[in-house]
């Protein structure tokens, strides 16, 4: 990535609560337009990242820019940021308007251009007929549009977005990012997302930042990062995973075999030098891996075979969920449902391509 064309430049940020490091050495980029998310778990400095760049918080080090225009020691207002925090509450005595105008007040924008610019900011959230309204007034996915409406009133250049979803029910989150989703297409505005939840991310992140313990531990496109996590903690906290302890690899023809203890033998793609030497487990996705009537024979090439038996399959209308035991293993699959004979204690083959095994290291359990 070009850095002087990046959009939003975090360089080496570190932020500590006391004796608490609470971001250690954070540094990304974002482009015009580009969405980020920072995902990770609880505690993992994603908040703190976010009141950095915003302002509320000073690092103790590092460097941010916005635009090529050095911001770390700004005050927040004249960040000229937008941002929509966890807490997102409206100011309960205000109209709609007026919690719209907020910010521009606050900055001492003239009243007819106020009137002008909270016009179209409604508009675009599709809530002018609301702005007479109190808060009290307007169901949790209105509140949540005006918030949105005021954090983009005053035109930022970045918008910050700290769970927005997280007073949403489940349902109307699902319609919310949908709608999140559009508003930030038609805005083309960069944006820096916080989530702990991973579909979260990966459905409106062109990229996501996988943090933990006040580190950023991987950085890519989802579907990469899905594919090719470069730790146990990223591949498990991206989704189901299979994670398959691993003693010696050996080359095999144009592949490598793995031993899994207790399981047999798994076939790789070649991993890099500088992973080969310290490689500790093979990681398949449950959906990657078909399951099949007992066969003999050796494996079809470019697939992995193993025998075992059926367990246990949970139905889930479009797919079925299954628990498959592989000498001192279970392995657990999904696949639609008309692929499985759900009874237990079947015999049963499992098989995978060769590249959907992930090879991982044992730096970052
Ligand atoms: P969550 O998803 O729970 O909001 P997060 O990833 O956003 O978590 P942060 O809020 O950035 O995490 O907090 C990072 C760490 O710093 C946590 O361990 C937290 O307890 C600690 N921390 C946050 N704010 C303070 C504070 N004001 N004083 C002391 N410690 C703090």
């Amino acid at each position: 990535m070009d850095r002087a064309m990046s959009y939003l430049q975090v360089d080496g940020l570190i932020h500590k609560y006391g004796d608490f490091t609470a971001i250690d050495d954070v540094s990304f980029s974002i482009e015009a337009g580009e969405r980020l998310c920072l995902l990770g778990p609880s505690g993992c400095g994603k908040t703190t990242t976010l009141q950095a760049i915003a302002g509320f918080i000073q690092p103790a080090s590092g460097r941010i820019s916005v635009a090529g225009e050095e911001i770390t020691g700004l005050p927040s207002e004249k960040r000229n940021i937008g941002i929509m925090f966890q807490n997102y509450a409206l100011f309960p005595h205000m109209t709609v308007f007026e919690n719209v105008a907020f910010g521009l007040r606050m900055r001492q924008v003239p009243r007819r251009e106020i009137k002008a610019r909270v016009g179209e900011a409604l508009k675009v959230v599709r809530l002018e007929h609301k702005a007479r309204n109190m808060p009290s007034q307007l169901s949790g996915g209105e509140q949540q549009r005006i918030a949105f409406a005021r954090a983009i009133v005053i035109r930022p250049r970045l918008l910050l977005l700290d769970e927005p979803f997280s007073n949403l029910d489940a349902r109307l989150r699902l319609t919310m990012r949908a709608e999140l989703l559009e508003l930030l297409e038609g805005l083309d505005i960069a944006t820096l997302m916080v989530t702990h939840d991973q579909d979260e991310a990966m459905a409106i992140g062109h990229r996501i930042a996988v943090m933990r313990a006040g580190r950023i531990r991987q950085i890519g496109a989802p579907r990469d990062l899905y594919r090719h996590p470069n730790s146990r903690f990223v591949g498990e906290f991206l989704g189901e995973s299979n994670l398959f302890p691993i003693q010696g690899l050996r080359a095999a023809g144009s592949h490598v075999a793995v031993d899994v203890p207790g399981v047999g033998e798994i076939l790789a793609e070649t991993p890099p030098d500088d992973l080969a030497h310290r490689v500790r487990y093979a990681l398949v996705r449950p959906e990657k891996i078909r399951i099949l009537p007992r066969a003999e024979g050796g494996a079809a090439a470019g697939f992995n075979r193993l025998n075992g038996t059926l367990e246990h399959a949970t139905f889930l209308g479009p797919r079925v969920e299954a628990r498959i035991r592989v000498g001192e293993m279970q392995v657990q699959i999904a696949a639609e449902t008309d692929a499985v004979d759900p009874a237990p204690g079947q015999p049963v083959t499992l098989s995978w391509p060769v590249d959907a095994t992930v090879l991982i290291g044992g730096d970052d359990d």
